[in-house]
């Protein structure tokens, strides 16, 4: 664990690191002894930085291991996701961009269709498309439970996320969707003695009841099931792990979210290109040592499976990239949070290409292109992601050494 051996060896200075991280870089040839998408790409600065730098490639939780976006990221900013789980409900709610703080619970919600009998017929409601459900959700948005604060919000077509908020509450709660049809959704049930457990569980029993009635009456999104409930894990701060002063530049809410929970500040910027997020953070270079900057559309492209469309996104972040290297960063990582190769049209285990640029301490190695193969072969070989951040901090002068 970083959080352990690495607070005492910190010695601050003014360095600054840079970890721009491309959602789901990783890619894979479209056929054997092609290119990747990333390198398809023409990508001069990138490649003129891999020549200088160091070349590696990360596995983000363990090898073999498909990761989502959430504990990916965690794994970049040095929490070994294993050690420092994340509740599905927390991750869901932080990607609608509702906030969870230490005492709420959030959960995972799924419109369901029951019978007459309360019986579920379909356990996603038909799958009903988002047009049908948003106005369900802002049905859901108006039920009042006395004592608690209750946020809903839509994720996509027949998924939601609720967030209780009050005082004494606690997440321990077992799923309520049963996992197969033919059964009413279970009741919200403690899943320990806790009596703050059982308060709670009656609260969202509570909840339940009012969707049911304000669904009443709905073809297919008559009933919900709610799992995946959770609360703030109270992660160490990254300020205090690694002596930094940091802030994130993201345009999605799940980044912010994920960026928030280990206590980065957020910069608000206009705009969603990569440029407009290298001006945000030129804007506020003075303010901060340490920049997460996270550009979303690798990932999107390689879900559609879309090759070029991923490709041409690498290329609009290497143009920009000259607004990021004028401010001179003492360190600046390049590296995804997972592979999202377009060929799989899916996140995937393959390790992650990463690339380490830092003028002043960095060993440079023989490759001269950013891209999958030459990480393979690159200096830092394949490391764990939670290992990036030591990593940054000794280029960045920040780390004493261990022991006389
Ligand atoms: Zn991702």
């Amino acid at each position: 664990m970083p959080f352990d051996y690495i607070p005492p060896l910190l010695q601050p200075n003014g360095k600054k690191i840079v970890l721009l991280v491309m959602d789901g870089l990783g890619g894979l040839p479209l056929e054997a002894g092609g290119p990747t998408e990333l390198e398809f790409a023409s990508t001069p600065n990138m490649d003129r930085l891999a020549a200088e730098g160091t070349l590696g490639q990360t596995i983000p939780i363990r090898p073999g291991i498909t990761p989502g976006s959430g504990p990916a990221h965690l794994a970049l900013f040095g929490y070994d996701p294993l050690h420092h789980p994340v509740g599905r409900g927390v991750l869901s709610a932080l990607g609608v961009g509702l906030e969870v703080r230490p005492g709420d619970v959030a959960a995972r919600g799924n419109f369901c269709t029951l019978d007459a009998n309360g019986n579920i017929t379909d356990r996603r409601a038909g799958r009903i498309p988002s047009e049908e459900s948003v106005p369900l959700v802002e049905k859901l948005a108006q039920i009042r439970i006395p004592g608690v604060e209750v946020e809903v919000r839509q994720v996509k077509e027949y998924r939601f996320v609720v967030v209780m908020r009050g005082e004494g509450l606690d997440a321990s709660l077992v799923d309520t969707d049963p996992q197969k049809t033919g059964v009413p959704p279970l009741p919200v049930r403690p899943a320990t003695n806790s009596p703050a457990a059982a308060r709670t569980a009656e609260l969202f029993n509570q909840w339940v009841a009012e969707a049911r009635r304000v669904l009443a009456g709905h073809p297919k999104a008559n009933g919900v099931t709610l799992r995946g409930f959770a609360t703030d894990p109270e992660l160490p701060r990254f300020n205090d792990a690694y002596g930094l002063k940091s802030a994130c530049v993201a345009v999605y809410p799940m980044y912010k979210g994920v960026a928030r929970l280990v206590g980065m500040d957020i910069i608000a910027f206009e705009g969603e290109h990569p440029e407009d997020e290298f001006a945000a953070l030129a804007e506020h270079w003075d303010e901060y040592d340490f920049f997460f900057v996270h550009i979303k559309k690798t990932d999107s492209k390689g879900e559609d499976g879309d090759f070029e469309g991923k490709a041409h996104i690498i290329e609009s972040v290497d143009a920009a990239l000259p607004k990021l290297l004028a401010l001179e960063p003492d360190v600046l990582m390049i590296t995804g949070d997972h592979s999202t190769p377009a060929k799989m049209r899916s996140h995937s285990w393959h390790p992650v290409p990463f690339l380490m640029w830092a003028p002043e301490t960095v060993r440079p190695d023989a490759q001269t292109r950013f891209g999958e193969t030459a990480c393979a072969q690159g200096g830092l070989g394949t490391f764990q992601a939670h290992d990036a951040m030591p990593l940054a901090l000794a280029h960045a002068g920040r780390l004493e050494k261990f022991g006389a």
